[in-house]
């Protein structure tokens, strides 16, 4: 589909040049809660997808989705790979058995969950997911793209009065508050690249 080969380039190319924008930014983030390596680990996994884009930009957009998840869980490792990994692997394998369908916004939903059992996670712990839900809310009431793009910034930004509860940054209990997480700081990144990304995008 050739359709599709232009939107996953496109993607590919999007998410990589914003995660090498902020990749310092991102460390910079993780070293105040973390191990400082969340803007590196983003940057190799987004680097990693880049290499293969001319492969994974030929497959149906459901089995790339599924590829780019695979490589980011063995790229991006820490944390955040396996989270990152499942939202992709979920999304492209159900939307591959739902392809007839086209409710993208219950795909991610259902993908979303799949994040939160695989990090043993709820919204509120300090996470990515305290980005995806509001996003996925958006979605849901079918809101703009630039509202959906706002709702992930403001959400990133809502993290630092939060407590973490999973993760290294756990460890530091009510210290953790004050600062943004890196993970729901990247997904913020990205959810806003893409977002904006779709807003100029024209199928062929
Ligand atoms: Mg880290």
């Amino acid at each position: 589909m050739q359709t599709d080969r232009t939107l996953i380039l496109g993607l590919i190319e999007t998410c990589r040049e914003v995660i090498a924008a902020h990749a310092d930014h991102l460390c910079e983030l993780d070293r105040a809660i973390g191990d400082g390596d969340h803007g590196t680990n983003m940057r190799r996994g987004c680097d990693a997808v880049y290499v293969d884009r001319d492969r994974l930009s030929g497959m149906p957009l459901a089995q790339a989705l599924e590829k780019i998840g695979l490589t980011l869980v063995m790229n991006i490792g820490g944390a955040s790979g396996p989270l990152y990994g499942t939202l992709l692997i979920e999304m492209g394998r159900k939307l591959g058995s739902n392809a007839h369908k086209t409710n993208f916004a219950a795909i991610v939903g259902e993908a979303i969950d799949a994040v939160a059992r695989r990090g043993r996670s709820q919204e509120g712990d300090k996470t990515l997911l305290d980005v995806l839900y509001p996003v996925h809310t958006e979605m849901v009431r079918q809101s703009a793209l630039v509202r959906i793009a706002d709702t992930a910034k403001e959400s990133a930004q809502l993290t630092a009065g939060m407590r973490a509860m999973r993760g290294r940054a756990s460890f530091l209990g009510d210290r953790s508050i004050g600062h943004v997480d890196p993970g729901a700081s990247s997904c913020a990144l990205l959810a806003t690249a893409i977002c904006h990304y779709l807003k100029e995008y024209r199928p062929a």
